[in-house]
């Protein structure tokens, strides 16, 4: 007897945002504004000052609900859902401003970090062989952004850059399948912004990851997929290099044209780009 052939499953999406929509008062700070991202994807979410980035990232780590539209992680709907169960199906985010718990060692940050996340947390007071095991987990995500050197030296001590590599190791102690990160860059010097771009560039394809950043070299070197915001709405989307290239985005985030600049004010009507389809692929 001829064996039927395996049946064929299509994986759905890490992230699929559809039609998202947020209003706030007469503003709408993101407009209809739709995204498919599969595993291991590297996507960045670009545009001028006010175009809808946090927010967008606000919606999809649920701190903030939208107005329309859908949100899916692996299938499955959580538009709805609270921030904590999203923290638990596997979204993670680090901030602008690294939330690092000052008093504590930098090995204890990424401890009680990864704590609600890990597989044997149960008992794991009472048992220090489980202790034993988050420990050497924590330490492990240490030595992904490069601080294992400094496990036990109290996070206060810290330099900028290295909270944010603290923060960053934070994120990833939940196991996440999707990171969000929202500027990552911001404030950092040339040389920790390298760092930045190994460290993240160096993560497991396991982690989808969506960027909010405003140095295009950062975004040129850690996306291979990129949508540009302008007043709420998608202005183009794509590949990165053909993203950045285009006419209409090099004038209104460059400021290559008469007009516009990543600092100047929400763009009244900004036309249509697509340069692909929205399913970005990392
Ligand atoms: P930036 O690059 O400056 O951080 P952004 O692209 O992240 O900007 P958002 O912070 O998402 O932009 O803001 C988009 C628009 O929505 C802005 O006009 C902002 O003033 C407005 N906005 C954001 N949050 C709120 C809020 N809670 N209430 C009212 N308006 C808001």
């Amino acid at each position: 007897m001829t064996p039927s052939p395996a049946p064929t499953t299509t994986l759905p999406p890490v992230l699929a945002l559809d039609r998202l929509t947020r209003r706030y008062g007469t503003l709408t700070a993101v407009d209809d504004v739709s995204l498919r991202l599969s595993a291991g994807a590297r996507h960045a979410v670009i545009g001028p000052n006010g175009a809808g980035k946090t927010t967008l990232l606000n919606l999809i780590a649920g701190t903030d609900r939208p107005d329309h539209g859908t949100i899916a992680l692996d299938g499955a709907d959580i538009t709805r859902a609270s921030t904590v169960k999203r923290s638990r199906l596997g979204i993670a985010r680090s901030f602008q401003q690294p939330s690092v718990m000052a008093e504590l060692s930098v090995l204890d940050n990424i401890v009680l970090a990864g704590w609600p996340h890990h597989p044997q947390r149960r008992g794991a007071w009472r048992r220090p062989s489980r202790y034993r095991l988050h420990k050497e987990s924590a330490g492990r995500h240490l030595e992904t952004v490069g601080l294992a050197d400094l496990a036990h030296r109290p996070a206060s001590t810290l330099s900028h850059g290295q909270r944010r590599m603290l923060d960053l190791a934070a994120a990833l102690a939940g196991a996440p399948r999707l990171l969000l990160l929202d500027e990552p860059a911001a404030g950092l010097t040339d040389g920790d912004i390298a760092r930045l771009i190994g460290v993240i560039g160096a993560l497991p394809s396991s982690v989808a990851v969506v960027l909010v950043e405003h140095h295009v070299e950062v975004v040129a070197e850690l996306a291979a997929s990129v949508t540009v915001l302008a007043a709420g709405k998608v202005l183009a989307d794509g590949p990165t290099q053909e993203v950045l290239a285009h006419p209409e985005v090099r004038e209104a985030y460059h400021g290559t044209g008469p007009s516009a600049g990543p600092d100047d004010a929400r763009a009244e009507a900004v036309p249509a780009v697509r340069t692909s389809p929205t399913d970005a692929r990392g």
